[in-house]
């Protein structure tokens, strides 16, 4: 079984079985068979399940899940997801294609980010999905094309707190920034936009992502539910849904710890309390993406050679940074740490050794390991890059170097 000697946290989400990783209801060699090939991503979509699960028991039932799709897009994900969540987030035309195709009815679907085309627009609003206004100057251009089409385009407002969400890996919010509009700039935006035919669902307030920290999870919350508070005032319809953005994050790196969900929902149960009596017509949502699906993805790719060069021991695979960028330390981050990797077939070992496993590619950068303690591998075995379910292949700079794509298979 597992002991202290797996550094690495995630790999307790897993079973193992006579050392063997265990996806989808199937040893990862049986897998390996059945997908012919490597390398490739696997989702389990057992694990997706009781992600959102765990939340459903943990938030107050009030709160509605979406999923943020640019995390995972494979579709046969974004289908089983359809099933769990209330709605789902959008960036672009072609994230909108696979939402629409999903049971999910268009209000349910909201489509953010900046640079929206007007091709874009149009297809939103002749399809129904809500628009998050990024700033005024998109504001008259939706209304614009709704006028076109004939169709008054459903809107939420995205606002730019005058904070941002301490301690989080990736800041979305508070000073100048490409996304929403200033908070202070709010009220303005709605007495223009009452003049304008437009379907006024909300606001969304999204600060930041890959946050570990509850407590600054739950100080972002409060915040944004005071400043939608503030803002409904100058409304001139009710805000039928406040999205209070994400930022869940996942261990990744030694030492990370999991979030602590059941904080977050007791914060939420107080602030639902506030939300009913201050604004009775709105439902909260929150937006999630690698929280749902990133502890729910492997990585696999196989040993072609084993190298030594001056003692250092290297594992060559078929895989690397150009299917799976994160891993390999985003192009040469900051500070370089190692994703949790282990021998699939061999999670114990008889040996271990300190190894680095690196891609086929022509630069030091494409390594998925730095000098990590696994069982030792041979020519064949199975290298596995946990807590890959999120920003992986789509990430990754597939074209570099110009090796095939790995597929993904939803297990
Ligand atoms: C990227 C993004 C998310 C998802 O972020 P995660 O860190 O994957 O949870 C949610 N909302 C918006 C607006 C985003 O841009």
């Amino acid at each position: 079984m597992i002991n202290q000697l797996l550094e690495h946290a995630p790999l307790a989400q897993f079973s193992v079985q006579n050392d063997c990783l265990q996806i989808g209801g199937m040893a990862l060699t049986r897998l390996v068979d059945r997908v012919g090939t490597t390398p490739f991503y696997a989702y389990d979509r057992k694990k997706i399940t009781e992600r959102v699960e765990l939340l459903r028991q943990n938030l107050p039932p009030e709160i509605l899940l979406h999923y943020a799709i640019k995390a995972n897009p494979m579709p046969a994900v974004v289908q089983h997801l359809a099933s769990l969540v209330d709605g789902m987030d959008v960036a672009s035309a072609g994230e909108m294609r696979v939402a629409l195709d999903t049971i999910l009815t268009s209000e349910k679907i909201s489509f953010a980010g900046p640079g929206k085309k007007v091709h874009e627009l149009r297809s939103a609003i002749a399809a129904g999905v809500v628009l998050n206004i990024e700033s005024p100057q998109e504001m008259e251009s939706i209304a614009q094309q709704g006028v076109d089409l004939g169709i008054a385009p459903k809107v939420a407002i995205r606002i730019n707190p005058d904070f941002e969400l301490k301690s989080s890996g990736i800041k979305m919010s508070g000073g100048s920034k490409p996304f929403g509009i200033d908070a202070e700039c709010v009220p303005d935006v709605l007495k223009r936009l009452d003049l304008l035919d437009l379907d006024f669902v909300g606001f969304h307030i999204f600060s930041g992502s890959q946050n570990l920290n509850a407590a600054a999870i739950q100080e972002a919350h409060e915040k944004i539910v005071m400043l939608a508070i503030q803002l409904a005032e100058y409304a001139t319809s009710p805000v039928k849904l406040l999205n209070i953005g994400g930022g869940f994050g996942v261990p990744y790196f030694p030492g990370d710890q999991p979030l602590d969900i059941a904080a977050i929902g007791v914060n939420l149960q107080r602030l639902i309390k506030r939300i009913k009596q201050q604004l009775p017509e709105t439902a909260v949502a929150l937006e999630l993406g690698r929280y749902l699906v990133a502890e729910a993805g492997i990585y696999v790719c196989r040993v072609l050679e084993r190298k030594v060069s001056r003692g250092q021991v290297f594992l060559v695979t078929d895989g690397g940074l150009h299917h799976h960028l994160a891993a390999s330390g985003n192009l040469g981050q900051v500070i370089r740490k190692n994703y949790p990797v282990v021998i699939g077939n061999k999670v114990q070992g008889t040996a271990r050794e300190i190894v680095s496993v690196v891609g086929p590619l022509c630069t030091p950068l494409d390594k998925l390991a730095d000098q990590m303690v696994m069982a030792r591998a041979s020519v064949n075995d199975l290298v596995v890059v946990l807590q890959s379910g999120a920003y992986g292949l789509t990430a990754s700079p597939t074209a570099f170097l110009d090796h095939p794509p790995p597929i993904e298979v939803l297990v």
